[in-house]
């Protein structure tokens, strides 16, 4: 069998089981397995298998059969890119989605603009971001690799996604600007204040579950998912809290669902936030909501 025939066999494989980007995954896949870029593929892609080559085209059938039980790519391959950063992943943690770069990109703009406007005295490290819902911490672990004189407060309620977080903090080596704490939102922050807080909690409604594709539906942890039946609980949550844990004039940014752009500013006006701002990301959807606390 040649390289080209195996690369084959796995495309049609998961074409079979209804994987969307059939073509692309099976490459991946090839790619991971036998270490090969596009180049050395054309190459070699007439060669026969050589006896050596035997043990990665097993491995190669195996990772092709774990993705046609839709097994999403990025927990095959542990791994996800989010704002040109590699982040590590698994099955306990939501796969960052390019989406949630609007969220990362707004604050960025946001509070380096009034880093900038700081007097002297109070500038680096008395900064505090928190990100809540953190999961593989790519929104707070961005913001730590992109504000170096952050300090950044990964929280999660989830043991096994702090696990993850923890071994991406590791990764990009950020031990001194980013901390962990295990919370279930702002129950452990009492009496503690930001500067910032990023947040992309769960904001599907319970309902619409179970019309998500089965690599989200099946694979991906519900919790990080799963916004109560009408979608908005963990808004209601945040945004009735936030303020006691913002420093006067301190934003809040979420994420949020395309459906979410009138619901979500409502409820933090509603609460007292000002200057409420709905951004779009890529796509043109609704996808990130900003807000200051009153100074
Ligand atoms: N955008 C994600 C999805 O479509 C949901 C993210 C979330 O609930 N925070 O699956």
């Amino acid at each position: 069998m040649t390289y080209r025939e195996l690369l084959k066999e796995g495309e049609r494989k998961l074409f079979t089981a209804g994987v969307a980007e059939w073509e692309l995954d099976a490459w991946y896949l090839f790619s991971h397995c036998f270490s090969m870029d596009r180049g050395a593929y054309f190459l070699h892609m007439e060669t026969a298998l050589s006896e050596e080559a035997e043990e990665k085209a097993a491995e190669f059938g195996c990772l092709t059969g774990k993705r046609a039980e839709r097994i999403p790519l990025q927990q095959i391959l542990k791994s996800q890119e989010f704002m040109g950063f590699s982040f590590y992943v698994n099955e306990h943690v939501l796969i960052p989605r390019q989406d949630t770069e609007t969220l990362v990109e707004t604050a960025l703009a946001g509070e380096r603009a009034r880093m900038r406007a700081l007097p002297t005295g109070k500038k680096p490290q008395t900064y505090r971001i928190l990100d809540l819902c953190t999961g593989s911490g790519c929104v707070g672990i961005s913001l730590a690799k992109l504000l170096p004189s952050a300090k950044v407060t990964l929280s999660d309620i989830s043991e096994e996604a702090l696990e993850v977080a923890a071994e991406n903090v590791r990764r990009f080596d950020l031990g001194e600007s980013c901390e962990i704490a295990r919370s279930d939102l702002f129950e452990r922050f009492s009496g503690e204040r930001f500067d910032c807080i990023v947040s992309n909690p769960p904001y599907v409604p319970s309902g619409e579950i179970g019309k998500l594709m089965p690599e989200v539906r099946d694979h991906e942890p519900a919790a990080a998912l799963d916004g109560s039946p009408d979608g908005l609980e963990f808004y209601r949550r945040i945004g009735g809290e936030a303020a006691e844990h913002l420093t006067p004039g301190g934003r809040l940014y979420l994420e949020i669902g395309w459906d979410q752009g009138e619901t979500v500013p409502e409820l933090l006006r509603t609460a007292g936030f000002l200057h409420v701002e709905v951004l779009k990301d890529l796509a043109g959807n609704n996808r990130v909501v900003k807000a200051a606390c009153p100074e």
